[in-house]
Protein backbone atom coordinates (compact mmCIF):
# COMPACT_ATOMS: atom_id res chain seq x y z
CA UNK A 1 0.00 0.00 0.00
CA UNK A 2 1.65 3.53 -0.78
CA UNK A 3 -0.17 7.17 -0.18
CA UNK A 4 0.42 10.66 -1.25
CA UNK A 5 1.36 13.30 1.14
CA UNK A 6 0.05 16.74 0.77
CA UNK A 7 1.29 19.60 2.86
CA UNK A 8 -1.23 22.76 4.23
CA UNK A 9 0.16 25.56 4.69
CA UNK A 10 -2.45 27.40 7.68
CA UNK A 11 -0.31 30.49 8.43
CA UNK A 12 2.96 32.24 7.15
CA UNK A 13 5.71 33.82 6.77
CA UNK A 14 6.36 34.19 10.12
CA UNK A 15 9.42 36.27 10.81
CA UNK A 16 11.98 35.71 13.13
CA UNK A 17 15.69 35.31 13.73
CA UNK A 18 17.94 32.81 11.73
CA UNK A 19 18.42 31.56 15.15
CA UNK A 20 15.22 30.10 15.96
CA UNK A 21 15.75 28.21 12.96
CA UNK A 22 19.62 27.51 13.33
CA UNK A 23 19.59 26.77 17.08
CA UNK A 24 22.48 29.40 18.76
CA UNK A 25 23.38 30.47 15.28
CA UNK A 26 22.52 32.82 12.68
CA UNK A 27 21.24 35.51 15.16
CA UNK A 28 21.55 38.04 12.72
CA UNK A 29 19.67 36.86 10.04
CA UNK A 30 16.38 37.22 9.67
CA UNK A 31 14.00 33.93 8.64
CA UNK A 32 10.45 33.09 7.38
CA UNK A 33 8.59 30.25 8.25
CA UNK A 34 4.87 28.68 7.64
CA UNK A 35 3.12 26.79 9.76
CA UNK A 36 1.56 23.62 8.65
CA UNK A 37 -0.47 20.24 8.75
CA UNK A 38 -0.56 17.34 6.57
CA UNK A 39 -3.14 15.10 5.19
CA UNK A 40 -1.72 11.49 3.87
CA UNK A 41 -4.28 9.75 1.48
CA UNK A 42 -4.71 6.75 -0.91
CA UNK A 43 -8.79 6.09 -1.91
CA UNK A 44 -11.12 6.68 1.04
CA UNK A 45 -8.32 6.81 3.47
CA UNK A 46 -7.39 10.22 5.01
CA UNK A 47 -5.17 10.30 7.76
CA UNK A 48 -4.63 13.81 9.11
CA UNK A 49 -1.26 15.07 10.51
CA UNK A 50 -1.50 17.74 13.03
CA UNK A 51 -4.09 19.38 13.50
CA UNK A 52 -3.17 23.22 12.89
CA UNK A 53 -4.87 25.91 14.65
CA UNK A 54 -8.40 26.83 15.85
CA UNK A 55 -9.53 30.95 14.28
CA UNK A 56 -9.62 31.48 18.06
CA UNK A 57 -5.89 30.63 18.75
CA UNK A 58 -4.72 32.26 15.41
CA UNK A 59 -6.24 35.73 16.73
CA UNK A 60 -4.60 34.79 20.20
CA UNK A 61 -1.19 33.99 18.90
CA UNK A 62 -1.32 36.61 16.41
CA UNK A 63 -0.76 34.13 13.50
CA UNK A 64 0.05 35.93 10.41
CA UNK A 65 -1.43 34.24 7.06
CA UNK A 66 -3.61 32.19 9.19
CA UNK A 67 -6.32 30.48 6.92
CA UNK A 68 -8.43 28.18 8.49
CA UNK A 69 -7.74 24.16 8.46
CA UNK A 70 -11.59 23.63 7.61
CA UNK A 71 -11.02 26.05 4.43
CA UNK A 72 -8.08 24.61 3.81
CA UNK A 73 -9.86 21.08 3.50
CA UNK A 74 -12.36 22.15 1.69
CA UNK A 75 -10.02 23.32 -1.32
CA UNK A 76 -9.32 19.95 -1.94
CA UNK A 77 -12.92 18.32 -1.22
CA UNK A 78 -12.89 17.32 2.68
CA UNK A 79 -15.23 18.43 5.65
CA UNK A 80 -13.38 18.77 8.88
CA UNK A 81 -16.11 16.43 10.11
CA UNK A 82 -14.87 13.82 7.46
CA UNK A 83 -11.68 13.39 8.72
CA UNK A 84 -11.46 10.07 11.01
CA UNK A 85 -7.59 10.34 12.25
CA UNK A 86 -5.27 12.79 13.12
CA UNK A 87 -2.04 11.68 14.04
CA UNK A 88 -0.65 14.80 16.68
CA UNK A 89 2.99 14.75 16.05
CA UNK A 90 3.27 16.81 19.74
CA UNK A 91 1.41 18.73 21.95
CA UNK A 92 2.45 22.44 20.95
CA UNK A 93 0.18 24.91 20.36
CA UNK A 94 0.65 25.07 16.73
CA UNK A 95 0.29 21.57 16.24
CA UNK A 96 -2.17 20.56 18.47
CA UNK A 97 -4.39 23.83 18.87
CA UNK A 98 -6.88 23.00 16.32
CA UNK A 99 -8.08 19.34 17.80
CA UNK A 100 -11.02 20.73 18.64
CA UNK A 101 -12.12 21.53 14.94
CA UNK A 102 -12.51 17.55 13.90
CA UNK A 103 -15.82 16.08 16.06
CA UNK A 104 -15.50 12.66 14.68
CA UNK A 105 -11.58 12.18 14.77
CA UNK A 106 -9.65 9.55 16.27
CA UNK A 107 -6.06 11.29 18.14
CA UNK A 108 -2.99 9.61 17.97
CA UNK A 109 -0.50 10.72 20.65
CA UNK A 110 2.38 9.53 22.29
CA UNK A 111 0.81 8.32 25.63
CA UNK A 112 4.90 10.18 27.47
CA UNK A 113 4.38 13.12 25.22
CA UNK A 114 0.05 13.42 26.78
CA UNK A 115 1.36 12.74 30.30
CA UNK A 116 3.56 15.65 30.24
CA UNK A 117 1.85 18.12 28.36
CA UNK A 118 -1.34 17.54 30.73
CA UNK A 119 -0.19 16.24 33.99
CA UNK A 120 3.45 17.20 34.56
CA UNK A 121 4.00 20.46 36.75
CA UNK A 122 7.13 21.25 34.72
CA UNK A 123 4.66 21.50 32.01
CA UNK A 124 2.84 24.64 33.88
CA UNK A 125 6.45 26.80 34.08
CA UNK A 126 7.03 29.65 31.95
CA UNK A 127 9.24 27.68 28.88
CA UNK A 128 6.39 25.12 28.49
CA UNK A 129 3.34 26.87 29.07
CA UNK A 130 4.81 29.52 26.08
CA UNK A 131 4.18 26.50 23.75
CA UNK A 132 1.07 25.00 24.55
CA UNK A 133 -2.58 25.36 25.02
CA UNK A 134 -4.78 25.07 27.80
CA UNK A 135 -7.77 24.47 25.44
CA UNK A 136 -6.64 22.36 23.13
CA UNK A 137 -5.12 20.03 26.62
CA UNK A 138 -8.81 20.19 27.87
CA UNK A 139 -10.30 18.93 24.81
CA UNK A 140 -8.21 16.18 24.46
CA UNK A 141 -8.63 15.66 28.21
CA UNK A 142 -12.46 15.60 27.52
CA UNK A 143 -11.78 12.56 25.00
CA UNK A 144 -9.66 10.42 27.74
CA UNK A 145 -11.10 6.81 28.04
CA UNK A 146 -13.07 7.18 24.70
CA UNK A 147 -12.09 5.52 21.89
CA UNK A 148 -11.40 8.88 20.53
CA UNK A 149 -8.04 9.08 22.18
CA UNK A 150 -5.18 6.39 21.54
CA UNK A 151 -1.76 7.05 23.50
CA UNK A 152 0.74 5.42 22.00
CA UNK A 153 3.91 3.47 23.85
CA UNK A 154 6.69 4.04 21.37
CA UNK A 155 6.77 3.36 17.63
CA UNK A 156 4.01 1.79 16.29
CA UNK A 157 2.56 1.27 12.51
CA UNK A 158 -1.25 2.06 13.03
CA UNK A 159 -2.32 1.57 9.57
CA UNK A 160 -0.60 -0.37 6.54
CA UNK A 161 2.59 1.05 5.47
CA UNK A 162 1.96 4.18 8.15
CA UNK A 163 4.17 4.04 11.15
CA UNK A 164 4.40 5.94 14.09
CA UNK A 165 8.07 6.53 15.43
CA UNK A 166 9.19 8.48 18.97
CA UNK A 167 11.42 10.92 18.47
CA UNK A 168 12.14 12.84 21.13
CA UNK A 169 13.87 16.20 21.10
CA UNK A 170 11.88 19.19 20.55
CA UNK A 171 9.50 18.06 22.86
CA UNK A 172 8.82 15.03 25.23
CA UNK A 173 8.22 12.09 22.93
CA UNK A 174 7.12 14.04 19.77
CA UNK A 175 6.29 11.07 16.84
CA UNK A 176 7.53 11.59 13.45
CA UNK A 177 5.34 9.52 11.22
CA UNK A 178 6.85 6.69 8.10
CA UNK A 179 4.75 6.69 5.11
CA UNK A 180 5.30 3.98 2.34
CA UNK A 181 4.53 6.30 -0.78
CA UNK A 182 5.50 5.63 -4.53
CA UNK A 183 8.99 7.26 -4.14
CA UNK A 184 9.66 5.30 -1.10
CA UNK A 185 9.60 5.44 2.80
CA UNK A 186 9.25 9.25 3.09
CA UNK A 187 9.07 10.80 7.40
CA UNK A 188 6.92 13.44 8.51
CA UNK A 189 9.63 14.58 10.38
CA UNK A 190 7.27 17.31 11.89
CA UNK A 191 9.76 20.00 14.42
CA UNK A 192 12.13 17.38 14.88
CA UNK A 193 13.77 19.97 12.27
CA UNK A 194 12.08 22.87 11.34
CA UNK A 195 13.79 23.40 7.93
CA UNK A 196 15.40 21.08 5.44
CA UNK A 197 18.44 22.50 6.45
CA UNK A 198 18.64 21.62 9.81
CA UNK A 199 18.65 17.46 9.15
CA UNK A 200 21.33 18.23 6.25
CA UNK A 201 23.81 20.45 8.26
CA UNK A 202 23.10 18.03 11.36
CA UNK A 203 22.03 21.14 13.70
CA UNK A 204 18.73 21.44 15.89
CA UNK A 205 16.40 24.23 15.67
CA UNK A 206 15.17 25.75 18.34
CA UNK A 207 12.84 24.63 21.53
CA UNK A 208 14.77 22.15 22.74
CA UNK A 209 13.99 19.82 25.34
CA UNK A 210 16.84 16.95 25.39
CA UNK A 211 19.27 17.94 22.99
CA UNK A 212 21.16 14.71 23.37
CA UNK A 213 17.54 12.77 22.08
CA UNK A 214 17.50 15.09 19.56
CA UNK A 215 20.69 13.75 17.93
CA UNK A 216 19.73 10.36 17.93
CA UNK A 217 16.41 11.28 16.75
CA UNK A 218 18.29 12.35 13.91
CA UNK A 219 20.29 9.25 13.58
CA UNK A 220 17.19 7.14 13.64
CA UNK A 221 15.08 8.95 11.32
CA UNK A 222 17.87 9.10 8.94
CA UNK A 223 18.45 5.87 8.78
CA UNK A 224 14.20 4.61 8.30
CA UNK A 225 13.74 7.30 5.14
CA UNK A 226 14.38 5.78 1.24
CA UNK A 227 16.23 9.35 1.01
CA UNK A 228 16.58 12.94 2.84
CA UNK A 229 14.76 14.55 0.01
CA UNK A 230 11.89 12.57 1.71
CA UNK A 231 12.68 13.78 5.25
CA UNK A 232 10.18 16.35 6.24
CA UNK A 233 10.92 19.52 8.28
CA UNK A 234 7.74 21.02 10.39
CA UNK A 235 7.80 24.63 8.90
CA UNK A 236 9.90 25.22 5.87
CA UNK A 237 8.37 27.24 3.71
CA UNK A 238 9.99 25.28 1.13
CA UNK A 239 7.11 22.82 1.20
CA UNK A 240 5.06 25.45 -0.52
CA UNK A 241 6.98 26.54 -2.91
CA UNK A 242 9.06 23.39 -4.33
CA UNK A 243 6.32 21.05 -4.47
CA UNK A 244 3.19 20.57 -6.93
CA UNK A 245 0.38 22.70 -5.83
CA UNK A 246 -2.45 20.83 -5.42
CA UNK A 247 -5.23 23.41 -4.36
CA UNK A 248 -5.37 27.22 -2.61
CA UNK A 249 -2.61 26.74 0.19
CA UNK A 250 -1.87 22.62 -0.43
CA UNK A 251 0.97 21.32 -2.12
CA UNK A 252 1.82 17.55 -2.64
CA UNK A 253 4.84 15.84 -1.08
CA UNK A 254 5.19 12.86 -2.06
ZN1 LIG B 1 6.85 22.38 18.07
Amino acid sequence: MTYEILAFKYAGPLESSGAFVMWFKEWEKTVERNCYFWLIREGSTQIMVDAGATPDLAVKRNLSGYISPEKLLQQVGLNAADIKHVILTHLHWDHAGGSSLFPNARFYVQEEEYRFWLDDPISERPPFKLVSDNACNEYLRSLEDTDRLVLLKGDREIFPGIECLKAPGHTPALQAVSVNTGKGKAILGSDCAHFFRNYREDWPSSLITDLVAWMKTYDKLKSKVSSLDLLFPGHDPLMTTRYEKIAEGSTKLA
